[in-house]
């Protein structure tokens, strides 16, 4: 049986301007991850916009986000609340929605206005990542709720405050959605040219402490224990670990200790990433770090610690999540756009929900690019294409008397 998807595409068309001032009016709020008050503008400015969907909404409160300081301590910042809004949880078919409300720009960050490069570029802060894909995402759900079919398909939206550090307080959140939904849309940037990001790494990012004992450089040097020393070689056996497995890299990327060059430093911090291609990989990372730690804390007076962890596992293809592509690609060429997957370096919390076993696609949002950099842009003729894609997927789940594939590992 064939459907006419037509009128509710169409209905998409009329929405482009509203959907173009609800972007920029979300841009011009600054929501950097660390400002919770600014996270919670825009979490109330999207209650307001989802009024028109119905469903459950419910706001939730997130733990802090927790950071290493220079003291090598832990100092704790809150975060903006996620929003939930759920609709039909008994209908056939259960979708996850979700983007992020944060963006990297901090409140002091000289980024934080709008400016237009040409008709169909605009420039500004979170424009593409992601305040153009809540748009889109809002719009195509309205959509389907237009449509007649949408009571085949129950949904949850998530909109979390913290993907931009990592998701570590809305990834329980996004673990909980993962029992309860088929399939996720998740609404990151496309590339430019419109392709969709399919595998991606995995990552981790780690802090750690060095501590040994201070003491004057003249007099005394023989007493001393120097953190700066034992972290420096800590660092060297670190990186000499890149290039030793197949997809592993490892990324020394800060450096903070010491003071007056008369007293030997007895606290060194540093941070580093880790990116991975295969699951088993962390286990491998995970023993060689326990050895170099091993190695360093058998020193005399030296201790050193490490915190943080693997916070996104690697996105592999199931058969399931092949065949959404496909289908993605198949709505694409009905719409006159060329779409094809392509694997990529970078983590979302696309990578958690694959982790969790739920299919998804995770750069449903807009055209755009040089994201998380002032020359961030949208192309604005993205948005209603954008969501037709998505509205288009949705009306195709919806009807389709076939949804086996959904179960394929
Ligand atoms: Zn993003």
């Amino acid at each position: 049986m064939t459907h006419d998807f037509t009128p509710w595409l169409a209905w998409l068309d009329e929405q482009h301007q509203q959907m173009l001032d609800d972007t920029l009016a979300l841009a011009e709020i600054n929501s950097g991850s660390l400002n919770h008050t600014g996270v919670n503008r825009v979490g109330e400015a999207l209650v307001r916009l989802c009024q028109p969907l119905g469903g459950d909404t419910e706001i939730l409160p997130v733990a802090p986000y927790q950071h290493l300081n220079a003291q090598g301590e832990l100092d704790q910042f809150p975060l903006g609340n996620a929003v939930r809004i759920r609709k039909r949880p008994e209908a056939p078919l259960q979708i996850f929605l979700c983007g992020h409300m944060d963006t990297v720009f901090a409140v002091d960050h000289p980024f934080q206005q709008i400016q237009w490069l040409d008709d169909d570029t605009v420039n500004g802060p979170g424009v593409a990542d992601l305040k153009g894909g809540l748009l889109v995402m809002i719009n195509a759900l309205m959509a389907l709720e237009r449509s007649p079919w949408a009571d085949q398909i129950g949904w949850q939206i998530l909109f979390n405050p913290d993907e931009e550090i990592g998701s570590p307080s809305s990834a329980a959140l996004i673990a909980e959605a993962a029992k309860e939904v088929d399939l996720g849309m998740i609404y990151e940037p496309s590339f430019p040219d419109g392709n969709l990001a399919g595998e991606r790494k995995g990552s981790g990012n780690f802090s750690v402490v060095v501590r040994g004992k201070a003491a004057h450089a003249g007099r005394e040097h023989h007493l001393g224990r120097n953190a700066i020393r034992a972290m420096a070689d800590f660092i060297a056996a670190l990186d000499d670990l890149n290039g030793q497995r197949q997809g592993v890299t490892i990324n020394p990327g800060f450096i903070e200790g010491g003071g007056a060059v008369n007293i030997v430093p007895d606290l060194c911090i540093s941070r580093f990433n880790i990116r991975l291609e295969q699951v088993d990989d962390e286990a491998w990372c995970q023993q060689h770090l326990d050895r170099l730690l091993a190695d360093i804390n058998a020193r005399d007076g030296i201790s050193i610690e490490l915190h943080g962890g693997f916070g996104r596992k690697p996105k592999k293809l199931s058969g399931a999540n092949q065949k959404l592509f496909e289908l993605a690609r198949d709505c694409g060429a009905e719409l006159g756009m060329s779409i094809s997957w392509l694997p990529t370096g970078g983590c979302c919390d696309g990578n958690n929900l694959a982790a969790a076993g739920i299919p998804n696609i995770d750069t449903l949002g807009v055209r755009g690019g040089k994201i998380h950099s002032s020359d961030e842009y949208m192309h604005v003729s993205s948005l209603t294409e954008r969501a037709k894609l998505s509205a288009l997927i949705l009306m195709k789940l919806a009807t389709s008397s076939d949804r086996s594939w959904l179960g394929e590992r």
